[in-house]
């Protein structure tokens, strides 16, 4: 992704630019696909579907039950989602860290 700023490409998981030092916000890192890890309900796909596209998470569950039972769609299309939609990033306070450990 790029930094808002100084438009340089940063780290797609990164909160802080690497080169003026903004704040990227965590919105900018949720315009990504990914199954966040708070809030999921089996996998994260319904839930990431919904932040992805900024919609209610219960519209988007509603509307894969209702695609499951009515075509079969929905349920052969969770367990793919789940395979390749990736995981949110587990350490987001990486880049911060590793500034911390080279530069006491
Ligand atoms: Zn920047």
């Amino acid at each position: 992704m790029y930094c808002n700023y100084c438009g340089k490409v940063i780290q797609d998981d990164a909160n802080v630019c690497a080169y003026c030092g903004t704040r990227v916000g965590s919105s900018v890192a949720r315009k990504r696909l990914v199954r966040p890890r708070n809030g999921r309900k089996i996998a994260g796909v319904c839930l990431g579907f919904a932040e992805y596209f900024d919609i209610d998470v219960t519209v988007v569950r509603l509307t894969w039950l209702i695609a499951s039972f009515m075509t079969g769609i929905g349920l052969l299309s969770y367990p793919i989602a789940w395979v390749v939609i990736p995981e949110e990033p587990l350490l987001l306070t990486a880049p911060a860290a590793a500034q911390r450990a080279t530069n006491p």
